[in-house]
């Protein structure tokens, strides 16, 4: 997360930490990071704010451009403070604790997820994340991976992120270079900016020309992960041409 970390393969399922108001770091570890935001990050974090994706978007976050990944990627925004603080951080802790980020949620903790294909069941490896200012390693609370999975509210985190890295990590081709432009701006849209995706599919004649069932449609009229597990599957047909959505 940030430049003074250490990433050690964690041996065992097992490591003692503890983070709590009272340790001497507090909040320390809420500064000068480089968090890279998932879609169902922003969504979490712009229904807590109960601001539109697009007004999250331009106010707490920057696109990074990259040829690695292909695809940009929407980092949180820090304060231009000295320390650069994270925007929500506040004495008393994360002012959006309960939504906080997934990479917040599982720190010491780092989780790589592979699936060899689409639809594969997804490998897991898991690292520790040394801070050197982390004083939560010396303290006795023994977790599993496992319990602190579970203590940190990550099973629908993964459960969206691991979807979406189907096509962020996918080694299929974007088809023509002149496409390329477009395929990109559609993948920001429905990744980041799921208001502007209910948009666009509401507001146009999107389900006369592609076919979706009427209670499918219902249920991504009013409910964000449901329009975002649809997204990944329109962005898997209309990037790649896989045949994830039926045309009329
Ligand atoms: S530095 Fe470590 S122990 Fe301290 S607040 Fe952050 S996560 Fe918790
Ligand atoms: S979102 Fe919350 S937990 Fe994450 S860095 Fe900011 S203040 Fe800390």
């Amino acid at each position: 997360m940030s430049e003074n970390e250490l990433l050690q393969l964690l041996q065992g399922n097992t490591f003692h930490f503890s983070c709590h108001k009272s340790i001497e770091c507090f909040t320390k570890c809420c500064a000068a990071l480089q968090l890279v935001l998932t879609p169902y990050d922003i969504m979490r974090m712009k229904t807590r704010l109960g601001i539109a994706s697009d007004l999250f978007l331009e106010t707490y976050t920057v696109t990074r451009i990259d040829r690695h990944p292909r695809f940009p990627m929407v980092l949180l925004k820090m304060t231009d403070d000295a320390a650069q603080t994270c925007p929500f951080v506040t004495s008393a802790g994360c002012a959006l604790y309960e939504d906080r980020p997934g990479a917040c949620r599982i720190y010491p903790l780092a989780r790589a997820a592979q699936r060899k294909s689409m639809g594969d069941e997804t490998k897991e490896t898991y690292f520790l994340v040394r801070e050197n200012h982390c004083r939560g390693f010396e303290e006795d609370h023994l977790w599993t991976v496992q319990s602190w999975m579970s203590d940190q509210g990550l099973t629908p985190y993964n459960t969206m992120n691991d979807q979406w890295l189907e096509i962020t990590c996918s080694p299929r081709s974007l088809g023509p270079v002149r496409e390329i432009p477009s395929k990109l701006q559609m993948f920001f849209m429905v990744s980041y900016n799921l208001d502007k995706f209910r948009r666009f599919l509401f507001g146009s004649r999107f389900f006369q020309r592609f076919y979706a069932p009427d209670d499918l449609q219902a249920q991504i009229e009013k409910d964000d992960v449901a329009l975002m597990g649809f997204g990944f599957e329109w962005l898997k047909f209309s990037l790649f041409g896989l045949p994830t959505i039926k045309i009329k």
